[in-house]
């Protein structure tokens, strides 16, 4: 038998033509969401003066299950996919276990992350509606980065709230943004009425995802031919998303492979849900039974210490009310070295699937564990994680570990989704011996908890 390479690519003509939609093979399909003036279902034209048309529909659907990917999307995915999966051959030997570790890269552009796969088709899809302008917010800076590459590329000018604990901490990835031409403000600002009111009630914030959505928003929908773009979270970033998974199991049957277990980190959800959408059909349709873990900083514990109930996804509440895990979207988390992990919600789809016991366990895992794991890996796998990206590294190699102890050589698969190079502040805090662990109290959360909105649904 020839030996499974070290990576392996799909051939670009084996690369996905459509995107795969879970939500039209889950069993129990996610709360509707709410219009908060209304108390109702949102319906289409709700949507539309915020997001796209087309991207509107995709977000309602739940029916169809294969949604094609535009020719000019794909011919852009061709740019930097099919991203490579590769077999953690030197992280196996480092633990000493006879798991076999797969990981799906998706650092292999310069955006750095997974994110490009959403920006690609959000930018598409706004520059064929006629549209001149977006706005997004984001947070670590992956997600502006990934946009501004997008809009850049289709050619629709681009303003990026960006959360301003990063807007200080991170100045190169602005200065990335800036080359693809993209304007960013500091979140909150006085540029808009709701990032006012949060100054106001919130002096010296350091600035949350929730917020910097908020100012998005309201920028998107006072400014002609602009909408609005979201990186995670929303269930059309997570179809989009699917090709990392439709990926990974068509180059895995190639190698006559199966994960026995799938591993993603979890902020919005937008990673995990998208590694682990093509195996969870399997599960879902009876086929086979994957184990699936989502891993979450303890600092944002979103499916361990969250309550599942309808909550605005933003801080300035202008956004429809969703049902998910949510810590409240009042909790700002404390500024930590995960950027893309730091919001106070999480995708319907995967609180769904993890509300109705197929996303099998969560884990929140501390900071330092977390570098420690990444430096671990980075040793032996010669890649620079994302800190985001290390909690998957982390719960991986505590599998692996698991199977040493079993003797069960499990196929293990999880989503290494960017390289860890604008975050070098926090690996030298973590050398150094500064990096904290803050964790939030229980009276942390229910003081955000007592802030839900009240719904009967
Ligand atoms: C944004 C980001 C995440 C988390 O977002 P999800 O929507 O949960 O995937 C994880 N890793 C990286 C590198 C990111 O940029």
């Amino acid at each position: 038998m020839s030996k499974i390479p070290y990576r392996f690519y799909l051939d670009e003509k084996d690369m996905p033509e459509t995107w795969y939609n879970v939500r039209a093979d889950m069993k129990v399909k996610c709360a509707p969401l709410i219009n908060p003036a209304t108390m109702k279902p949102v319906e289409k034209k709700d949507l539309t003066s915020v997001f796209c048309d087309e991207l509107v529909d995709q977000e309602l659907d739940e029916t169809n299950r294969y949604i094609e990917i535009p020719e000019q999307v794909r011919e852009f995915y061709k740019i930097y996919r099919p991203s490579p999966l590769i077999r953690a051959y030197n992280l196996e030997r480092a633990l000493g276990t006879p798991a076999k570790i797969y990981y799906k890269f998706e650092g292999n552009n310069t955006s750095g992350s997974h994110k490009l796969n959403s920006a690609a088709a959000q930018a598409y899809y706004a520059k064929k509606e006629g549209m001149t302008s977006l706005t997004t917010e984001t947070g670590a800076g992956q997600w502006g980065t990934a946009l501004a590459m997008a809009c850049a590329y289709f050619g629709i000018d681009l303003t990026v709230y960006m959360v301003k604990s990063s807007f200080e901490q991170k100045p190169y990835r602005k200065a990335v943004m800036n080359t693809f031409g993209a304007d960013i403000i500091p979140s909150p600002s006085d540029t808009t009425e709701v990032g006012r009111a949060i100054l106001k009630n919130h002096p010296g914030t350091s600035g949350s995802l929730g917020c910097a959505i908020s100012e998005a928003v309201e920028k998107a929908v006072s400014t002609k031919n602009c909408r609005y773009v979201l990186g995670s979270v929303l269930n059309q970033v997570l179809l989009h998303q699917s090709v990392i998974g439709l990926e990974s199991k068509m180059a895995m049957e190639k190698l006559d492979e199966y994960p026995d277990i799938v591993i993603g980190c979890a902020g919005g959800g937008s990673n995990l849900g998208g590694l682990m959408s093509a195996f969870m059909q399997d599960r879902l349709l009876g086929k086979t039974h994957p184990y699936f873990i989502a891993v979450e900083p303890a600092s944002c514990p979103s499916l361990t210490r969250g309550k599942f109930a309808y909550d605005f996804c933003d801080t300035g509440h202008i956004t429809p009310l969703a049902k998910m895990y949510t810590l409240g979207s009042d909790f700002i988390p404390s500024p930590n070295h995960a950027g893309g992990l730091r919001y106070h919600g999480m995708s319907p789809v995967l609180s769904q699937l993890y509300h109705d016991g197929y996303i099998d366990k969560a884990v929140a895992v501390k900071q330092t564990d977390v570098f420690k794991a990444a430096t671990f890996f980075a040793k032996y796998e010669t890649i620079l994680p994302a800190p985001e990206s290390s909690h998957a590294i982390y719960a991986a190699i505590e599998e692996a570990k698991k199977c040493k102890e079993s003797g069960e050589a499990k196929t293990i698969l999880f989503g290494l989704t960017g390289t860890g190079y604008f975050d070098m502040a926090a690996y030298i805090s973590y050398q150094e011996g500064t990096m904290n662990d803050y964790i939030p109290t229980d009276e942390d959360l229910q003081r955000s908890f007592d802030m839900l909105p009240k719904v009967d649904a």
